[in-house]
Parts: structure tokens; C-alpha cells; sequence
């Protein structure tokens, strides 16, 4: 028997109902902010992540599903969305369109890691990018819909958002420079990956999950007491307009995200009940990478979800609907007289199941509740000779007729008439 790849999973039946309730609130959240949905390859030019992500990430270092074409082209899996998003943006000359230029994605994207409970080697996001503006006001709003994603879903009240500003430029090396000095008395107490980083990049420390390096970490200086004045200022209003919008969040000063490219506000949604997977979306300001990536001076602001966390949040509260009715022809003349109700209700979006007259009444009687059918058409010789079919109410086993010339009809106004939603 072939097997799934060790890390990658068939997402089944039963629990496609919650990623398309997922997938539907991310849309019509986004939308309702101005996004439009942009569509980009699973796979591109390894230089792209290479240079798009930062050489000295996890994802880069040790995480790229990368291999060579045939043609002798180094190409990567997306490990992540925003380098494939920014490419789009400058191979397609968005920069001409009204800024902010508001994108999104969805779809998988594929590392190279460890398998388990929430992490996966082909996994889902979301993704968000606001281009070509730099207002603190635009960090504040794409913070707020993101929560308004998971408020839509009924998510909120378990989630935490911590944010902070990780500064500028002019930040960047006063703050390294103290931290260096603050780490070195501690190496010994660091794990031998970050003992290297003090040397190569000291702020990657704050990102280690290694539960020894923890006490280091969370002793270190606040980058918030380095910021540049404009770094400062820049927090202090998209914490305003966020207090404005009344989105609560925690000041996290050690929050500092995995990727190289991140300036000024930084941001993470957590949750405790995931165990150590306990991220469900990140982002950050990234107002240099457009250029870096030899596009226009434009910044940017985004963030990614993680589907498979979201999906595993919700539990198990979504089912997928049955059909409406079973159909039960008892015999080959009344199926043919309900194959086309069938059509006709199928056509006007009404799901129908529909027996193929081989079975037994009670055999079609019991697959009608398995499948949760609200309702029995049953058409047998005797109700074909009428010109009537029998319609049962599973729940209570209450029957009435109605005339088959008017059965697609009455399914149709069955299936209208139902109060739930497909996917509750
Ligand atoms: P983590 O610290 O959990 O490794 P990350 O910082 O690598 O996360 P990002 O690159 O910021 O993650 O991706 C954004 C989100 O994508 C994460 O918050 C998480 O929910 C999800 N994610 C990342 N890697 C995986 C994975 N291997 N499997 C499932 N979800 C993932
Ligand atoms: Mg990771």
C-alpha cells in the first residue's frame, strides 16, 4: 500500500466542512478591508526565498523543499507566501495602482520540518500584504482585521495578540550592540545553535524556543527602550489607533518573528491550547524588501495565518449537512420517473441523494438516516399508478403524497425552506 508522505495529510469529508467555513470568513473578512484575492505559484526561483526570506532564517537554512528541474533551474516549494505576493507585485507593475495595493492568498505552503500536532511538511495559510503605504494607521487596520477574522469565526475570546515594534534601521544595531552585551555573560546557558547566533544574529535569540534558552531570553533588554524617535512614534500611533478600535493586544518587547525582513511593528496571534504549536498567525511590517527584491522603494505590511491551527481551534462544532431528501425508486419504472426531479432539484441547488431502485425499502429507509437526509421520496408501483410519490419526514415518520408531475418542486421548496445553514 502506497502511503501519504510523512508530514503531509489528506484533508477528508469530515473535516472539509470547517476549512470552507475558515476559507469563506477570510474572504468576506478581507474583501469587506478592500483586499482582491491574488493567486501565485506553489513553486519559484529558489533565489527568490533565498534573498526574499534571509539566509540566516530556520526556513531558508533548513527548511526549503528545493530541487533542480530538468532544465538545470534551482527551484523552491513556497516555504511562505510574501516573496512569491512581492515578486507578482513588481514583475506585474502594481506599483501604478492606488496605494495601499491590498492583496491576499490562500493556499499550502511547504517546510521542511519536524511532523506533529499542528506542524506539518505541507500546511495552509492565509495571506495578507498592504503595499506601498506607510501610515501607522494601516498597521492598526490590518491588526484589526485580522482579529476580525478570527471574531468572525468565534475565535477571539481564546486568542492572544502580542505586538511590538522590533524599530528601524537606525534601531537595529544600538539595540543588537546591547544585546550582545547583555548575552555574552550568559552563552553558557544558551543552546549551541544560539551561542552561534551572538556571533551571526543576535536578535534571532528572542525567537529560540528552546525551553533552556527561556530564562536568557526573557531577562534580555526591551528593543522597545532602543527604538529611533520615528520608530517610536510610529508604535505609539498604531497603538493608539488600535486602542481607538478598541482591539485589545499585549505589548510583547521580546516578540521579534522568525524572518530577517520584519521593521518597526511586528505582531503574533497565540493561543494556549495548541501546546508548543502555539502560533496561529504572524506578521509584520517589511518596508524594505520590496527594493530588496529589485522592485520600487514601496513598504509593506502583512501577516500569515496558519489554516491547519484555526481548523483545530474550531474542534469538531461544523458538520457537514446531509442531503435533503433520499430518493427511493422501488423498481426501474419509478426511477426513471425520479432521475429527472432529481436533476431538476440538483439543478436549483438543492442536494438530493437518489437510490437506484435495487434495494429494499428498509435497506433505502436505513441509508436515509445514515446519511442524515431530512426527508424519504418514496415511488413505487403502486404510487407510479396514481402518479404520486410518498414523502416522509425521517425525524418524526410522518408521510403525506404529492403528485410526481410537482415533485421537483416541492423538493425545491423543501430545500428552500430549510432553516440551517449548510455548514453550521
Ligand atoms: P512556528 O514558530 O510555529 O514555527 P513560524 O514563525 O515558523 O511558526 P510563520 O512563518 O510566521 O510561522 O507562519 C505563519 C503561521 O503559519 C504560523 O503562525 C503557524 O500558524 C503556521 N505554520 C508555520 N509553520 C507551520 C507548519 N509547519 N505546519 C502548520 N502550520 C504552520
Ligand atoms: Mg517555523
Amino acid at each position: 500500500m502506497i502511503k501519504a508522505v510523512r508530514g503531509v495529510r489528506d484533508i477528508l469529508p469530515s473535516e472539509t466542512p470547517r476549512w470552507q467555513r475558515v476559507e469563506a470568513a477570510a474572504r468576506r473578512v478581507f474583501e469587506a478591508y478592500g483586499y482582491r484575492e491574488i493567486r501565485v505559484p506553489l513553486f519559484e526561483r529558489t533565489e527568490l526565498f533565498a534573498r526574499g526570506i534571509g539566509d540566516e532564517t530556520d526556513i531558508v537554512k533548513k527548511e526549503m523543499y528545493t530541487f533542480e528541474d530538468r532544465g538545470g533551474d534551482s527551484l523552491t516549494l513556497r516555504p511562505e507566501a510574501t516573496a512569491c505576493v512581492l515578486r507578482a507585485y513588481i514583475e506585474h507593475g502594481f506599483q501604478v495602482e492606488p496605494k495601499p495595493v491590498r492583496l491576499y492568498t490562500m493556499g499550502p505552503m511547504f517546510r521542511y520540518e519536524r511532523p506533529q500536532a499542528g506542524r506539518y511538511r505541507q500546511f495552509h495559510q492565509a495571506n495578507v500584504e498592504a503595499l506601498g503605504e506607510t501610515h501607522p494607521a494601516l498597521d492598526a487596520e490590518v491588526i484589526a482585521m485580522l482579529m476580525d477574522f478570527f471574531g468572525a469565526l468565534g475565535l477571539a475570546g481564546r486568542l492572544e495578540l502580542r505586538v511590538n515594534s522590533i524599530g528601524d534601521t537606525g534601531t537595529r544595531p544600538v539595540y543588537v550592540s546591547r544585546l550582545v552585551e547583555y548575552l555574552g555573560p550568559h552563552r553558557s546557558e544558551l543552546c549551541g545553535e544560539c551561542q552561534a547566533r551572538i556571533d551571526r544574529n543576535p536578535l534571532r535569540i528572542l525567537d529560540c524556543k528552546t525551553p533552556g534558552c527561556q530564562p536568557v531570553i526573557e531577562k534580555a533588554p526591551s528593543i522597545l527602550d532602543s527604538l529611533s524617535p520615528e520608530a517610536t512614534e510610529h508604535f505609539d500611533s498604531v497603538r493608539r489607533s488600535l486602542d481607538a478600535m478598541g482591539v485589545e493586544y499585549k505589548v510583547a518587547p521580546r516578540l521579534v518573528r522568525g524572518l530577517d525582513y520584519y521593521v518597526r511593528t511586528t505582531f503574533e496571534v497565540l493561543t494556549t491550547e495548541l501546546g508548543s504549536q502555539n502560533a496561529v498567525a504572524g506578521g509584520g511590517r517589511y518596508d524594505g524588501l520590496i527594493a530588496q527584491l529589485d522592485g520600487p522603494a514601496d513598504p509593506g505590511i502583512g501577516f500569515a495565518i496558519g489554516l491547519e491551527r484555526v481548523v483545530l481551534l474550531l474542534g469538531d462544532e461544523a458538520h457537514a449537512a446531509g442531503p435533503v431528501a433520499l430518493l427511493i425508486p422501488l423498481g426501474e419504472a419509478a426511477l426513471q420517473r425520479l432521475l429527472p426531479a432529481a436533476r431538476r432539484a440538483r439543478q436549483g441547488g438543492v442536494p438530493v441523494e437518489l437510490g437506484y431502485g435495487i434495494r429494499k425499502l428498509p435497506r433505502e429507509l436505513e441509508r436515509a438516516n445514515r446519511l442524515g437526509a431530512e426527508w424519504a421520496v418514496i415511488a413505487g408501483d403502486n404510487e407510479l399508478a396514481r402518479g404520486e410519490a410518498v414523502i416522509r419526514e425521517m425525524s418524526t415518520g410522518a408521510q403525506r403524497h404529492v403528485p410526481l408531475d410537482t415533485l421537483a418542486e416541492e423538493l425545491l421548496r423543501l430545500g428552500g425552506a430549510r432553516t440551517e445553514p449548510r455548514y453550521t
